[in-house]
């Protein structure tokens, strides 16, 4: 090869660089993966579950944070414009998400792929009874197993939509995840199919559908997110059927401060237990590597002694 050929090929290959760019950066940064962003913990969990080696999923609110206040910084719509994928539940939850979604999406190359995973339609019959929030609706699917097969068949799509080469093993690994959402939702069954109770009283209304799924009602001591405080009389309401149900167990979550269900558990001497909504993981569960379907069980055992199941 002569020197001016030389130069001619290194500067197509050159040309050729500069033009496929915008993907090339991207599986730089990525090691040739494809960079999927989440929102919460459900997500993440299903994303690596049917993904396996072939994504790289960066969640956007950190284990610990309460995942309801959650606001993203500039950094973050940076990292949705620069990722392939980029999935969250519903408006109802993420606010701030389709936003966020637009705003990366315009004056870019590369445009991502947005996911909503939840269709949200009321859920017929109104297990949150105690209810008082406006919206009648509850954005929590993931704490029924069968809802959050929804969930995991969304995010199939939007993989093989993106990858296409990866679709044999993308379906592959769903169809091994459905199989373990399917154990698990009958193993709930059975533990909650015997019980003494019919309701549960939970820190925040995150548990109607676990509560629709597995047929108990939940009296919220909030609403559908955690800051939402009731008004003292309807607290003293809740503290009255607290005793005329004989409940003795207040359920309260891992990640925020819950001075209230502890007031509550100390004025009806009732018990507290850890029931997880599952948004993100506590510090700790997520450094040892406890999973959705590890918190799913646990949940099923809380309520299974909260209901008095046997
Ligand atoms: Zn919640």
């Amino acid at each position: 090869m002569t020197k001016s050929v030389l130069v001619i090929a290194l500067s197509l290959m050159l040309l050729y660089l500069v033009a496929t760019g915008c993907a090339s950066d991207l599986n730089e940064q990525t090691g040739g993966e494809i960079a999927v962003i989440t929102t919460t913990y459900p997500l993440t969990y299903f994303t690596e579950r049917i993904g396996g080696n072939r994504v790289v999923v960066t969640q956007l609110v950190k284990p610990g944070v309460e995942a309801h206040d959650f606001e993203p910084a500039p950094s973050d719509i940076r990292a949705i414009t620069n990722s392939y994928v980029f999935i969250y539940n519903h408006p109802a939850f993420e606010s701030w998400a389709l936003n966020a979604a637009t705003a990366s999406n315009s004056g870019s190359d590369s445009q991502t792929v947005i996911v909503q995973t939840i269709n949200l339609e009321t859920t017929g019959e109104d297990h949150g009874r105690q209810a008082v929030d406006d919206s009648n609706f509850d954005p929590h699917v993931w704490l029924n197993p069968v809802k959050a097969q929804e969930q995991a068949g969304r995010i199939l799509s939007a993989l093989i939509e993106v990858d296409p080469d990866g679709a044999t093993i993308y379906v592959r690994n769903a169809d091994a995840l459905e199989v373990e959402l399917r154990a698990l939702d009958d193993l709930t069954s059975k533990k909650l199919s015997n019980c003494e109770l019919g309701s549960v009283v939970v820190s925040h209304l995150a548990f109607g559908h676990m509560a629709d799924r597995y047929d108990f009602d939940q009296i919220g001591l909030t609403g559908l997110s955690p800051e939402f405080e009731r008004g003292p009389s309807q607290l003293v309401k809740v503290l009255e059927e607290i005793g005329e149900l004989g409940i003795k167990h207040i359920l309260q979550e891992p990640i925020v401060s819950d001075r209230l269900a502890e007031t509550v558990a100390g004025e009806t001497g009732a018990e507290l237990l850890t029931l997880h909504p599952l948004e993100v993981r506590t510090s700790d569960e997520a450094s040892k590597g406890v999973n959705y379907i590890d918190i799913m069980k646990s949940n099923g055992d809380a309520v299974s002694t909260a209901l008095r199941c046997s």
